[in-house]
């Protein structure tokens, strides 16, 4: 049935092909998750323009749905993946995951956001999914090890324990840098060691913790 957004929707994946996302697997999920239902309701006009971030409270935004989709193609999960999200947000990212895969973890440090999420979430009838609000730079250790692990907050540097968390082969998807300038990398597990690719340049918020920046200015 139609939500009033299926023409706005379907553009949104066309210019995400466009900008050279090619999988078919994410591109089908992001026409599937209604993202209007993630963005406070004054800004759902805004929600399928590809290359925008929304404000969603608390200082935080969603991110702009061309990188949710390199993150999520980068990221290379399957039916049976088990997947680690730090940093919740409206919970968008953790709906396409939870789209694609067996189960998300998601982790967001501030309360009323995970919540808000939670609620979308549950309304919108997923069952393969836990957010719990806690310092994301720690992991999930209890649920570890994870297939993919995304971060949607940007790191100093890459955090340890998300790479101790991964699975063989795994994927940690993250941006690396400056507080307000990254490059997203990609750093897959291969038995004792790493390697790391980059994809893109990156402009996220500051991913506060133990591993990350230090809390003030959100
Ligand atoms: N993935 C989100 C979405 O789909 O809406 C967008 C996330 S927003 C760009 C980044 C989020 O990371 C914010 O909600 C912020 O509070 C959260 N965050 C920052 N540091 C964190 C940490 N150490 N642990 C968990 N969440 C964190």
């Amino acid at each position: 049935m139609s939500d009033g957004f299926d023409y706005q929707r379907q553009r949104m994946v066309e210019g995400l092909r466009a900008a050279g996302v090619t999988d078919e697997r994410v591109l089908a999920a992001m026409a599937e998750v209604p993202r209007h239902l993630f963005v406070p309701r004054a800004m759902r006009h805004q929600a399928y323009l590809e290359d925008v971030s929304i404000t969603i409270g608390e200082g935080q935004t969603i991110s702009q749905p061309l990188i949710v989709a390199l993150m999520t193609q980068a990221a290379a999960v399957g039916p049976s993946s088990r997947v680690l999200e730090v940093g919740t947000g409206s919970g968008y990212q953790a709906a396409i995951l939870a789209t694609l895969c067996q189960f998300v973890f998601t982790v967001e440090r501030i309360g009323t956001l995970a919540r808000e999420a939670k609620r979308r979430l549950d309304a919108l009838g997923f069952e393969n999914f836990s957010v719990k609000v806690m310092d994301g730079t720690l992991g999930w250790r209890a649920q570890a090890p994870f297939e993919a692990i995304i971060v949607t907050a940007a790191a100093p540097e890459v955090p340890e324990p998300l790479v101790d968390q991964l699975a063989e082969g795994g994927r940690l998807v993250v941006p690396v840098g400056e507080r307000r300038l990254q490059e997203l990398v990609v750093v897959q597990r291969r038995g004792k060691h790493t390697r790391r690719e980059r994809i893109r340049g990156a402009c996220f918020v500051p991913l506060i913790g133990r591993h990350g920046w230090e809390g003030e200015g959100r």
